[in-house]
């Protein structure tokens, strides 16, 4: 069944927010560029997700700082054994590192229909995650804008990750794991330029990609099963590998990244 639910209405406004419902079947990129054009701020570091409007609560997608759980309100779900529609608040959908509710306890329950998101209308610009800054110096932009970090993603997006029209992937394949500050300064001691994003007082995440770089699988090639060159993180299939080719490839970079680094790689994608 392919969700077509479309449309995208103002429920209310104050000064400070506006709340803008979105049809499940909207292209999440397209509900991007409306916020960004009507200057309603929040999403735009995630311009060009592939994907629509109502899978973004799924995982809760998230790119360079910003998850969608920072602008979630709240959502409507239909519930396909009961043929209810429900509402779910920021709460009830329990968000977490690319989970929710609905990809663990009501894992194939619920079809969402609906997503009210809070967008504010005085932007707080987040530039300090991934090459964003770099990028903005490159493009010569003096006064920020959200414009301006849309684009600025949208390049960074395009040079690095493949377009799945043109070769099969599902962009990052695995989290980024999360470590102890202690186990941190453990594998310091052997690698002194591992790369780091501070979570909290006691944990940081390690950029997934920079370990399977490190074990030397970025563009490794075996048929047509492949790591990305440009970015480790993504798997790609360059025409007819098979799912088992797929997961067998992601069996070998987990357990190579677990001997060297002695680091748990999770998958992100849904294993079917
Ligand atoms: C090149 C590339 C880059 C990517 N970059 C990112 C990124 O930066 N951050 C990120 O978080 N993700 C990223 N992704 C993953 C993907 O874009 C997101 O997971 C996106 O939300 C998937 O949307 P979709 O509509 O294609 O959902 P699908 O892939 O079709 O579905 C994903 C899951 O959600 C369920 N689902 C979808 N719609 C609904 C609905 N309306 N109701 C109930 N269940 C539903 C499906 O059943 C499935 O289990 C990337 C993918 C690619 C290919």
């Amino acid at each position: 069944m392919k969700n077509e639910i479309s449309g995208i209405e103002t429920i209310k406004e104050d000064e400070e927010h506006i709340y803008l419902r979105a049809g499940a079947g909207e292209n999440w990129h397209r509900f991007v560029m409306y916020c960004v054009d009507k200057g309603y701020a929040g999403i735009e570091n995630l311009s060009l997700i592939p994907g629509n409007v109502g899978a973004s609560p799924m995982q809760n997608i998230g790119a360079y700082g910003v998850e969608i759980k920072d602008v979630f309100y709240e959502l409507e779900a239909f519930h396909i054994k009961d043929g209810e529609l429900r509402k779910f608040s920021r709460d009830d959908c329990a968000f977490g590192y690319r989970e929710s509710v609905f990809k663990n306890k009501y894992r194939g329950q619920f079809v969402i229909t609906r997503v009210t998101y809070r967008l504010s209308k005085q932007p707080k610009f987040n530039t300090s995650y991934g090459a964003i800054q770099q990028e903005l110096d490159k493009m010569g932009i003096q006064s920020l804008t959200i414009k301006a970090i849309s684009q600025a993603v949208i390049n960074i997006r395009t040079s690095k990750l493949p377009d799945p029209k043109e070769i099969g992937n599902a962009g990052s394949f695995f989290k980024n794991p999360q470590v102890k500050k202690q186990e941190l300064n453990r594998l310091q001691e052997t690698f002194t330029n591992i790369p780091f994003y501070e979570v909290d007082e006691q944990h940081v995440k390690i950029p997934a990609g920079w370990l399977i770089e490190q074990c030397g699988w970025k563009g490794y090639r075996k048929g047509d099963a492949g790591c990305y060159p440009k970015q480790a993180l993504v798997l790609v299939n360059y025409g007819s590998a098979t799912g088992e080719e797929i997961y067998e490839l992601s069996e070998k970079i987990m357990n190579s990244v677990r001997e060297r680094f002695n680091i748990i790689l999770e998958r992100e994608v849904n294993i079917i």
